[in-house]
């Protein structure tokens, strides 16, 4: 088995938000959907803000999704040569960011900085 160890932060960076985003979406959904009994007024009354809540949870957990499947297709066509960013480094894109003194670029896949935004 060929483990990357350097790619750790790569992976960190490029996917640790899309599958929070993924996983709290999925749970919101979970507890949304698994809304008990009404046998009292403030449980009929949670079953109607959890019905309600149910959307927003479904918007997160499809946007995690679709962020990380962008994110894995990025990796995918960057590991074959396919992209070509504005990183000096290696080539990978570069996300803008406001930084204390100027803005500078972040490459999202070697996490290199750069002075303005390319
Ligand atoms: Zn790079």
């Amino acid at each position: 088995m060929n483990l990357d160890l350097t790619a750790i932060p790569r992976n960190v960076r490029l996917f640790a938000l899309p599958i929070l985003f993924s996983t709290v979406g999925l749970i919101g959904m979970l507890i949304c959907a698994g809304h008990g009994d009404r046998n009292t007024p403030l449980a009929a009354m949670m079953t109607g803000v959890l019905q309600i809540a149910f959307w927003p949870a479904l918007a997160l957990a499809l946007l995690g999704v679709s962020w990380l499947a962008r994110n894995i297709w990025l990796l995918w066509r960057w590991q074959n040569g396919e992209v070509i960013g504005g990183c000096t480094t290696c080539g990978g894109v570069m996300r803008h960011e406001d930084g204390r003194w100027s803005q500078y670029s972040r490459c999202n896949i070697c996490g290199s900085k750069r002075q303005g935004w390319h």
